[in-house]
């Protein structure tokens, strides 16, 4: 079995659109870790793309500031200007399927969840010392982790944590789309990068009225 990981789409479809067409084929089942909202100029169609293709996906903290079960005073100001924007723009039906993702989901290889086992929506994984409670949560030898938007390896007693990058808004440095393939079998995970239209998605942002420090960031993979 060959899963693809990807992480952080944040409304960013021509990203999302390019790695699922690059992934085609290569894997039998793409497997989401949260933040398909928030950010970018397309939270309806990459609802609608994960609906459709059934990817499976788990719930992140931009989905839980849209539905306002997170208070947006948590959040920077940049991102609750576009939370405030993501809220208005989701139709109902997106608002119901982002209200029915789960926390955490569990394959048979492998664990899902957005930040980390330990605060699901809230918590950053950057490096091992703060994973180690996630670790002792683990109930399998691996973990797929997403929300800081930089590829991550961290391994603590046989037990792996894998961050696959973001697909919407990568933060490391390269703005390519990241993503990650997993190959059950082996036990093989292969990150990704893919080029995308970058200013089609910036030229949408500035029509939406995003804050410009979230249009310009894409350029610089920041
Ligand atoms: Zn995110």
């Amino acid at each position: 079995m060959r899963y693809g990981i990807i992480a952080d789409i944040h409304g960013n479809l021509e990203a999302l659109q390019k790695v699922l067409l690059q992934v085609e084929g290569k894997v039998d089942q793409i497997i989401c870790l949260g933040d398909i909202v928030g950010y970018g100029p397309d939270p309806n169609e990459c609802c609608e793309i994960l609906k459709k293709r059934k990817i499976l996906s788990v719930a992140g903290n931009h989905e839980k500031g849209t539905l306002g079960e997170l208070e947006l005073a948590w959040f920077n100001k940049n991102a609750a200007e576009a939370i405030g924007w993501t809220q208005k723009e989701l139709r109902p039906e997106n608002l119901q399927f982002i209200k029915g993702l789960p926390m955490t989901l569990d394959f048979p290889e492998f664990q899902i969840v957005h930040g980390s086992l330990l605060n699901p929506v809230k918590e950053y994984l950057t490096k091992l010392e703060e994973a180690l409670p996630t670790f002792e949560l683990m109930t399998k030898p691996l973990l797929f982790v997403g929300h800081t938007h930089r590829p991550l390896e961290l391994k603590d007693k046989g037990k792996k944590i894998l961050n696959p990058g973001s697909i919407g808004q990568p933060r490391d440095g390269d703005p390519r789309a990241a993503y990650l393939i997993f190959d059950a079998q082996k036990g093989d995970a292969e990150w990704l990068r893919v080029d995308y239209n970058i200013e089609a998605t910036q030229e949408k942002m500035r029509q939406a009225g995003l804050p410009v420090f979230l249009v310009e960031r894409l350029r610089r993979g920041v």
